[in-house]
């Protein structure tokens, strides 16, 4: 923790050490001056991520970045990583070597050291000036953009705004070619501080050496304070030059390397080897190694927008900032940071109990009370204040104490019938009695007489770590097994099965208001209804973060105060009814630590009180690093900041864009991922975001501390990413930081690529529809060609004798009507024949009827053979033929007809049956002119009948004509 080593120098004089608590209180009088006791420090190192830990230069930009010139470049410091600027391409730098870091009027960084590099930034781009070759110790824009560059051992270097130069050395009047500093005054001249004294250029560029008398050594540091007036900071001290420009000496002795004059009249002086001083109304104060700065040597000082002092030393970045926590230890003089138990005596003190006795912090001093003549190891564990302003002092081993007008007036010990030395929890009543809880059980002193109130054994556990009285009388009884309630001489136990099964029970406090006994215990925030005595839980199941809770105060602005083991938590009273009667099922929290000046976030809770709310509105903290307290009105203060914030990686599928105009990215692009941050210093890991990506979202998204967003599959178009950032519980940065990108379309993602494939799809679409039309039509036709074929084997099939295969008996009636008309038409004979086999029926007997039709198959083989192709042979029926002759005369048809006869009764039918002979009888018939057909079948049927008369096997002509 922070020590103040308060030095009383007077002008002129130093004068002595004085205790830093009493400037503390000094200055805490003054409202416009945060009490020294409330500065919260922090340092940063190489092992933070700084490149060096020499801190030359310190400067913030506009944008909110702190930028640290170090031996080994140039860092810059978003709250929690540095980004480290070097020799480079980009930088344009001759060396990573910085000095100077100075801001123009536009806000660009200017950026100076070894070798003579100048480059200036401005947002992201860095641009390069022609080196001078020598180291640069400063660098500094004058009010009409003049830089003024102060080298080690080449005087001074103008560079005008054309970008043209001029040189100032010892041959012009400078005291000597080594400058440290640089200083633009009110009317515009230039003052100088040389390694051999001051010097002044002026208007005219004209050089002179005022106070040359009395300053004659190395001039580190030049600032004016509020009033204008010059301050120079010497290798010896701090001289002042007032209006009437007469020099005097403000601090003898001290060498001083960087001043920081503030508005408030406060003068911060870095020192050579006498780490940091605070001069201010005539008193100076001293922070050194010996109270945590790193180094004492300090180079460099700044005040940053959310007013926090930055020390650069020659061990790394110091920081001092007002921080909502105060933490006393044993820096500042407390008995042991092991803090057990802390109580306000709602007066002025707070009483704290330590591992190694008691203190009393009263108006910020703290003062020690010895218990040592009572207690061996002084070891306190709890607190109650007795009657008449007195103390009941718990121990961990010498049982309990009465403290009163400054001295312990009665001790009671195991010894004496006390239940325990281990004392965990007193409770002075009204009535003058006082309960005393140990490790082993419940005590009761009244009159100086101890007895036990309640057998051990009716108690959930002997182990007692809280007890309270309500207004009615009702002990509460908190132990390592729950609550147990003492009322009229009985005992009895809360049921906390309902509440996940809570067994420790670390606090009560008693809300009137509300009248519910709100408990402390190892499953979270129980409220007993005082009234009713129904029980609720505000747990995890609520969003409290952690199971085990210490101890609760309610502060006087309605908030809940809760000790844990990793931190504060603050909640809202309001919202914790709430819960409590079922009207919200999450609890809003804050969470204090380390960061905001606790030395630890770890608090302690197995005695009591573990915490407690003071006179003046604060809240004390037991903590395993000393006693903590938040003055909970002064929140705000740190809440009204709203960070700025920074856009600093664009990366599209992994490769970084940087440029601030509108970024476009390629067609394909499947990644985006954005990294900003909220530049403030305060608490940085609890900055909170919101971004917005226009163009994909409608609304904020809150993204809590992450500090990087990514979005893939993104359609191609133009987006436009916005971030702002908050403290928890604050507003909204005002200005969002923002970036716009476009993602080109893919070739198929362009509007008239698209319309044409719908175009094409259509036209395809048609193609097919009329295709599959058409291939229907075709096997349409198919099938009725298929249908017409078969129809017409079928028909051909009924045109046939299906045994012999001639021509049927239909078929021959048609031939007979188109030879019929043809005949006629042609004028030409036409002969009939019917033939029939002879005997047929004995054949059928003699051998098989299926023997009978292999005989018909081959006889109709054979007329078919041997008739001619003209004639139409058919069967007329059973073994009977008929053979139609076109154009054939009765002669001829004659000749035809018996040479038939004969080839069949030639025929051999061995294969069927040996030795057998058919024969036929034929009758032959001519058509008549006059015929229809009629006639000719009648006359070819009479000739037949005349055949087999005359004996068959013999072709018979019927006379002609008739
Ligand atoms: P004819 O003509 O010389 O006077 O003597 P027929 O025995 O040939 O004459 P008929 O008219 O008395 O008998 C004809 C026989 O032919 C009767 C029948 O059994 C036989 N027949 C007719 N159609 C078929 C047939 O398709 N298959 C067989 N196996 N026999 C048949
Ligand atoms: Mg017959
Ligand atoms: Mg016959």
């Amino acid at each position: 923790m922070l020590l103040l080593t308060v030095c009383r120098y007077r002008v002129y004089v130093v004068i002595c050490l004085l205790s830093m608590l009493l400037s503390a209180a000094l200055f805490a009088a003054d409202d416009d001056i945060v009490s020294l006791d409330n500065y919260f420090s922090e340092s940063w190192s190489t092992v933070h991520g700084l490149p060096h830990n020499t801190i030359n230069a310190i400067a913030q930009t506009p944008d909110g970045y702190l930028w640290f010139g170090t031996w080994e470049g140039v860092a810059r410091f978003n709250g929690r990583r540095f980004d480290i600027f070097e020799r480079s391409s980009l930088t344009g730098l001759p060396d990573s070597g910085i000095r100077g870091l100075s801001i123009t009027a536009n806000g660009d960084l200017l950026v100076a050291g070894s070798r003579g590099g100048i480059a200036r930034v401005s947002g992201q781009q860095w641009h390069s000036y022609p080196p001078l070759g020598v180291l640069i110790n400063k660098v500094m824009v004058d009010s009409i953009e003049r830089l003024w560059l102060a080298t080690e051992g080449e005087g001074v270097v103008m560079q005008s705004p054309d970008g043209s130069r001029q040189q100032f050395t010892e041959d012009n009047g400078l005291p000597a070619n080594a400058v440290q500093s640089l200083f633009e005054d009110s009317q515009g001249q230039i003052w100088v501080g040389t390694a051999g004294g001051l010097a002044l250029i002026d208007n005219d560029l004209q050089v002179s050496q005022p106070f040359a008398a009395e300053l004659n050594s190395p001039v580190f540091a030049l600032a004016a304070n509020t009033e204008q007036q010059l301050l120079i900071g010497t290798e010896r001290g701090l001289y002042q030059v007032d209006h009437q420009h007469r020099l005097s000496l403000l601090l003898a002795d001290v060498p001083v390397a960087t001043l920081l004059p503030e508005m408030s009249g406060m003068l911060w002086i870095g020192t050579v080897d006498r780490g940091l001083l605070r001069l201010y109304k005539n008193q100076l104060e001293q922070l050194s190694i010996e109270q945590g700065l790193p180094n004492n040597r300090v180079l460099a000082l700044l005040r940053d927008k959310e007013h926090s002092l930055w020390v650069g030393t020659n061990g790394g970045v110091f920081r001092l900032r007002d921080a909502p926590f105060t933490t006393y230890t044993t820096e500042q003089g407390l008995a042991d940071n092991y803090v057990r138990t802390v109580m306000s005596d709602q007066n002025n003190c707070v009483y704290v109990g330590s591992s190694r006795g008691l203190d009393q912090i009263c108006d910020g001093i703290i003062s020690n009370i010895d218990l040592s003549s009572h207690a061996k190891g002084q070891s306190v564990l709890s607190l109650a204040k007795g009657q008449q302003q007195s103390l009941w002092i718990g121990t961990y081993t010498d049982g309990v104490l009465h403290y009163a007008d400054g001295a312990v007036v009665a001790h009671y010990r195991s010894d004496d019938g006390l239940a325990a030395n281990e004392v965990r929890a007193i409770l002075a009543r009204p009535d003058g009695s006082v309960l005393v809880g140990t490790a082993q059980g419940l005590s009761l002193i009244y009159d100086g007489q101890l007895s036990t109130p309640v057998a051990a054994t009716l108690l959930p556990s002997p182990f007692i770590m809280a007890l309270h009285q309500t207004r009615d009388g009702r002990v509460f009884i908190g132990s390592g097994a729950g609550v147990s309630v003492w009322q009229d001489g009985k005992v009895r136990q809360l049921d906390f099965t309902g509440l996940d099964n809570a067994e420790y029970a670390f606090g009560f406090v008693e809300d009137h208001a509300a009248d519910i006994l709100w408990m402390t215990t190892d499953r979270g925030l129980i409220a007993f209804d005082l009234t009713t005595e129904q029980l609720a839980l505000v747990g995890r199941r609520h969003g409290m973060p952690f199971d085990k809770l210490f101890q609760l105060v309610i502060d006087q602005q309605q908030h809940f105060w809760i000790s844990t083991n990793r931190g504060i938590l603050r909640l809202s009273r309001q919202q914790a009814l709430d819960i409590v009667y079922g009207r919200r099922d999450r609890i809003h929290y804050e969470l204090f630590g380390e960061s905001d000046g606790m030395a630890s976030a770890q608090a302690n809770g197995g005695s009591s009180p573990a915490a407690s709310l003071h006179s003046d509105g604060s809240v004390w903290i037991a903590t395993s690093v000393g006693a903590s307290k938040v003055q909970p009105t002064r929140l705000s203060r740190f809440s009204a900041v709203t960070p700025p914030v920074v856009l600093e990686k664009l990366l599209a599928d992994g490769k970084p864009y940087l440029s601030a105009q509108h970024i476009k990215l390629a067609a394909g692009t499947n990644r985006i991922e954005l990294e900003y941050a909220g530049l403030g210093f305060i608490m940085p890991q609890r900055i909170q975001y919101r971004t917005m990506l226009e163009g994909f979202e409608l609304d904020w998204v809150l993204r809590g501390t992450q500090v990087n967003v990514q979005y893939t599959n993104l359609a191609p178009g133009d987006y436009h990413f916005y971030v702002a950032a908050s403290y928890p519980d604050g507003g909204w940065s005002p200005v969002a930081a923002s970036v716009s990108f476009s993602i080109a379309p893919h070739l198929w993602q362009r509007p008239l690529f698209q319309l044409l494939i719908v175009l094409l799809v259509a036209v395809l679409i048609i193609a097919v529809v009329r295709w599959r039309l058409a291939s229907l039509k075709r096997s349409e036709l198919k099938l009725k060609l298929q249908v017409a074929e078969k129809t017409a084997e079928l028909a051909a099939l009924a045109r046939l004798d299906s045994l012999t295969g001639l021509a049927n008996r239909r078929a021959f009636d048609e031939a007979m009507q188109h030879e019929l008309k043809r005949a006629r038409r042609q004028q030409q004979p036409l002969c009939l024949a019917l033939l029939d086999i002879d005997h047929f029926k004995q054949v059928n007997d003699n051998w098989s009827h299926s023997i009978g039709d292999e005989i018909l198959k081959r006889v109709a083989a054979t007329l078919q053979q041997h008739c001619r192709d003209t004639d139409s042979l058919a069967r007329w029926g059973g073994e009977e033929f008929v053979i139609l002759l076109p154009d054939t005369s009765l002669a001829k048809a004659t000749e035809v007809c018996d040479r038939l006869r004969m080839q069949v009764a030639d025929t051999s039918f061995t294969e069927v049956v040996p030795d057998l002979t058919i024969t036929l009888s034929i009758g032959l018939a001519m058509l008549d002119s006059n015929d229809d057909g009629k006639q000719l079948l009648i006359d070819a049927d009479r000739a037949l009948y005349q055949a087999k008369r005359q004996g068959r096997n013999t072709v018979v002509s019927q006379d002609v004509p008739h």
